[in-house]
């Protein structure tokens, strides 16, 4: 290990920073985040410092560096390429034995600063030791998005209760199993949706009655896992797949997603086929109350988005009636993510205006749609669950006034390294059904947005799919 990474507490202490430009306000204003008093020597002072200095944040001397001005200083940071002026200010300092960092020249430091990432009280300090400032950023940025922004609260919070807990519980070890417990706990996924005075109210509860046996709170997720490529989950998504005890998931859930979940986790298949539901849907809003019952942490991953053609709204009512915590996370819906994947914007100035999304899934005698909205000049219709009604799709539109030759696409897993995209007329689609053999899921777009198709592709766009 090059460096010792340590955490210094400069509340009220006073810094010195040399130089006055952008590099210099950047470690300024990291400096009075953590309290710091800071004098700026500098001849010349960027717009950015010198409103610090006007509202009184910093003090200012713009004659050349002496030693004197670095007495009593914690810190001294160099934000100067003049190497003279470097090399004189990190011998004081170090005759002086202050610490001494000199932006971007590792080589001239006594200490360096990691990349980091503020979640206060929560940080996180990245360092390569001055290898590659590159790596560091993106090692940041990579941390920056498992980390949500409510993490700095929750630390609070349990900092807050951390004191409470130490008087009832006397062994570190049984404290260490409490928070263990309380944070693979649906508790805290409650907290980070925003429900945070009920996730505290609970917290205190389970603290209050600890050693009685009391019921654990369960809750359910409805989350959305997008229409295939892995890559096109939220971040949310994500990390409740990851956290979830138990996934109940659908057919339309792309394998690879599954891979991200904990290997103890209870994976529960539910899927359905169109006419053929493998479990009947009051029986997976059942299950789901039982397990979030049983304290589960429980994960309701469906393809898509949830309240897009998912049932979420349905699966929530009965999780309401019970008393269930739960929360939605949105996904990217398959009209979305399919149209974008084969190249065909569902708006465009030229050619639509507005976009429907309906189902193909008819009742018997094919109503249920408003077919004379459906064929409106400037608009993008997409059918979900299109194909097996398909012929009644395409000539419920020519009847009600489609030209048979409007532009149609029918793109079969999308987003998938399988996606295949057909492109005909709305007269076509049966045919194109019939002689492709295209089973589902496939979505069906109609409009003179798929003009745009065959431009796309032909210019070479291509949705790198990275399954
Ligand atoms: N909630 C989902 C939709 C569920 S309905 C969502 O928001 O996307 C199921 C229908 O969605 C399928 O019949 C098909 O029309 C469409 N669909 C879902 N994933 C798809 C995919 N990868 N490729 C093509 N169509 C898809």
């Amino acid at each position: 290990m090059e460096f010792l990474p340590i955490f210094i507490n400069i509340k009220n202490e006073r810094c010195l920073v040399v130089g006055g430009q952008e590099k210099a306000f950047e470690k300024i204003e990291l400096l009075l985040k953590a309290g710091s008093k800071v004098t700026v020597v500098a001849s010349k002072i960027c717009k950015e410092i010198a409103e610090l200095k006007a509202s009184g944040q910093i003090s200012h001397q713009d004659e050349s560096f002496s030693e004197a001005v670095m007495k009593g200083c914690r810190l001294v940071i160099v934000a100067t390429s003049n190497s003279s002026l470097q090399t004189e200010v990190v011998n004081r300092a170090k005759e002086n034995e202050i610490p001494v960092n000199v932006v971007d020249f590792p080589d001239l430091c006594t200490f360096t600063m990691p990349a980091i990432i503020d979640r206060s009280p929560l940080l996180l300090a990245v360092s390569t030791s001055g290898n590659s400032p590159t790596m560091t950023r993106i090692i940041r940025s990579r941390l920056e998005a498992m980390l949500p922004l409510a993490y700095g609260r929750l630390s609070l919070l349990v900092g807050n209760f951390r004191k409470s807990l130490q008087s009832t519980l006397q062994s570190k070890q049984e404290r260490r199993y409490f928070w263990n417990r309380i944070f693979s706990s649906p508790i805290i996924e409650m907290f980070l949706s925003g429900k945070e005075q009920e996730a505290e109210r609970i917290l205190k509860n389970e603290i209050d009655t600890i050693g009685q046996s009391t019921q654990s709170i369960g809750q359910v997720c409805l989350v959305g896992a997008g229409p295939g490529d892995p890559d096109l989950l939220t971040l949310r998504a994500l990390r409740l797949i990851q956290n979830a005890d138990t996934i109940v998931y659908d057919r339309l859930v792309f394998p690879k997603i599954m891979e991200y979940a904990r290997e103890d986790a209870e994976l529960i298949y539910v899927g359905k086929k169109s006419a053929n539901h493998t479990v009947p849907q009051d029986q997976i809003n059942q299950k789901l109350v039982d397990l979030a019952k049983q304290g589960k942490m429980v994960v309701r991953l469906k393809g898509g988005d949830p309240f897009i053609f998912g049932r979420g709204g349905e699966e929530i009512e009965m999780l309401m009636e019970s008393g269930i915590d739960f929360q939605v996370v949105p996904g990217v819906t398959a009209a979305s993510g399919c149209s974008t994947y084969a190249g065909i914007p569902l708006t465009h100035r030229d050619y639509a205006q507005q976009c429907v999304l309906v189902t193909g899934h008819l009742k018997e005698d094919g109503t249920g749609l408003n077919w004379d909205s459906l064929v409106q000049p400037n608009q993008t219709v997409v059918f979900y669950m299109g194909l097996s009604n398909i012929k009644k799709v395409s000539s419920e539109l020519i009847q009600h006034g489609m030209s048979p030759e409007m532009l149609a696409a029918i793109v079969q897993k999308g987003t998938t390294r399988n996606q295949k995209v057909f492109t005909g007329t709305v007269a076509d689609l049966p045919e194109i059904v019939e002689t492709n053999n295209i089973k589902p899921p496939a979505l069906v777009i109609v409009g003179n947005v798929v003009k745009l198709h065959q431009k796309l592709v032909s210019a070479g766009f291509d949705n790198q799919i990275l399954d």
